[in-house]
């Protein structure tokens, strides 16, 4: 098989290791016979994926005491409900800050439960930048951010300062660089960007929010039905669970965030370099914004779209076309992306300009 530089945005690249060992395990989980898919999760083999998976996202994060790590289904995209459901209290309001498509479907959810106050947004320039200014009301419960815009390319590069419960779903930048996790009532992210394969939803929660909404909580979306039964209320996602263990394993063998921050650092420096001194390119997002999971930008002179795309496609590159609302393209560098894919794209950008 030749090898295809995936840039896609999601489902996406996983490490190879990730793959290999995943894909054994779905014909003979560690000699035992059987088929990960096929066995008990309350078997010994299955309950200690789960508790490995578990104590390495803790480890990795370097989570403090006092929170629970879950690996749910739904996606985060039933986060947005579950997130207003547990994070409801008094004044039965969030506030959200809405930088783009996920977090305006977010906030949207609220409006289930109580109402969703956007408090600063980048709806009037197409979500191309993170907006900087804004001030949180008081008659508020918690305060919700979209980390990374997958779709926009835009990211936050600090932590928004607040004495709400601050909440944030980090489904596209979790585990691409170190986090102060002790900063975050809930943080949440969907595993098909950064994690594993689709089928799964990470929430990391604090102890002290579970059990204290001012709603009453269906059984599947109360956070503390799973974390009283150690995310086992139900059968999870086993392979899911399995193949995000094993991505986990893997940064930590590369020896954690610090080196993954690193790499994703050198990896979105030289596009967006390339993307600046390129006369035929320009970035979409605003520069001190920009986003080092998902980098989107347009050739400047739409007549050169047709060569472009058969330059790529020959060059064995998948998955850059643009998220229809942005148009133009988006290469998605997570971190199982080599540098030397990244390189590929850059080659094929200079050789369309020396034409
Ligand atoms: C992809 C994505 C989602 C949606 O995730 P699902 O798991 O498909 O529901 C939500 N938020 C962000 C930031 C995303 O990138």
């Amino acid at each position: 098989m030749s090898k295809i530089h995936n840039f896609s945005a999601g489902p996406c690249i996983l490490a190879p290791t990730v793959f290999e060992e995943a894909s054994k395990a779905i014909l003979n989980y560690n000699n035992t016979g059987l088929s990960l898919i096929e066995m008990s999760h309350r078997s010994p083999e299955f309950v200690a994926v789960m508790e490995e998976a578990r104590n390495l996202v803790k480890e990795i994060l370097n989570i403090p005491k006092g929170y629970t790590v879950l690996f749910l289904q739904g996606g985060a995209s039933l986060g947005f409900l579950e997130i207003a459901y547990n994070m409801m209290r008094e004044h039965k309001r969030g506030a959200y800050i809405t930088t783009g498509a996920w977090a305006t479907k977010a906030c949207k959810e609220a409006n289930f439960m109580g109402e969703g106050v956007v408090i600063a947004t980048s709806d009037d320039k197409n979500n191309n930048y993170i907006p900087k200014d804004y001030s949180i009301p008081n008659d508020v419960d918690y305060l919700h951010y979209t980390s990374n815009n997958t779709i926009f390319g835009t990211q936050f590069k600090t932590i928004p300062v607040t004495d709400k419960p601050l909440v944030c779903d980090m489904s596209s930048d979790i585990f691409s660089k170190p986090i102060d996790v002790s900063k975050f009532d809930i943080i949440y992210a969907g595993a098909q960007k950064n994690l594993g394969p689709a089928g799964t939803t990470l929430f990391i929660v604090k102890d002290s929010i579970l059990g204290q909404s001012s709603v009453e909580i269906p059984t599947m979306l109360n956070l503390k039905t799973h974390a009283d039964k150690d995310s086992m209320f139900n059968t999870p996602p086993v392979f899911a669970v399995y193949a995000s263990m094993l991505t986990l394993r893997w940064i930590k063998s590369l020896g954690g965030l610090t080196e993954i921050e690193k790499r994703n650092n050198a990896k979105a420096e030289l596009l967006y370099k390339e993307i600046d001194n390129n006369s035929l390119f320009e970035g979409t997002a605003a520069k001190e914004d920009r986003s080092y999971m998902n980098v989107t930008f347009t050739l400047k002179d739409d007549s050169k779209k047709d060569q472009f795309d058969k330059m790529w496609n020959e060059a064995n590159i998948s998955g850059i076309k643009g998220h229809r609302s942005v148009g133009g393209y988006r290469a998605s560098i997570y971190n199982a992306m080599p540098i030397e894919s990244v390189q590929v794209l850059i080659d094929v950008m200079k050789a369309l300009e020396n034409k």
